[in-house]
């Protein structure tokens, strides 16, 4: 998905679900500045990427909205408060709720 921020410009963030037989539920978020060229493949690995993951405890029930919204904020947790809150609000307004 492409969010568009208030001041810090568009960014591409990508999202991973892994759900391998036998091994906890994953999500991973990759997040990075968007740029022309199109993004190659679900994770592009960028080299100005952000990324974060999460893990389905045992007994979760995975949920992917919840997935990537952890994904998203430990990707983003090396961000001033600022930025985050900005990204935030992009997300949710890309999401279409709160
Ligand atoms: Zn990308």
């Amino acid at each position: 998905m492409i969010l568009q921020t208030a001041n810090l410009g568009c960014f591409t963030v990508h999202f991973q679900h892994a759900m391998t037989e036998g091994a906890p539920r994953r999500t991973r978020c990759v997040i990075h500045a968007a740029r022309k060229e199109k993004c190659t493949g679900n994770l592009c690995g960028a080299t100005d990427a952000l990324q974060g993951q999460a893990h389905c405890a045992a007994g979760d029930m995975f949920d992917k909205s919840r997935g990537r919204k952890v994904a998203l904020a430990r990707a983003l947790k090396s961000l001033p408060r600022q930025s985050r809150a900005e990204i935030w609000t992009a997300y949710f307004n890309f999401i279409g709720h709160f």
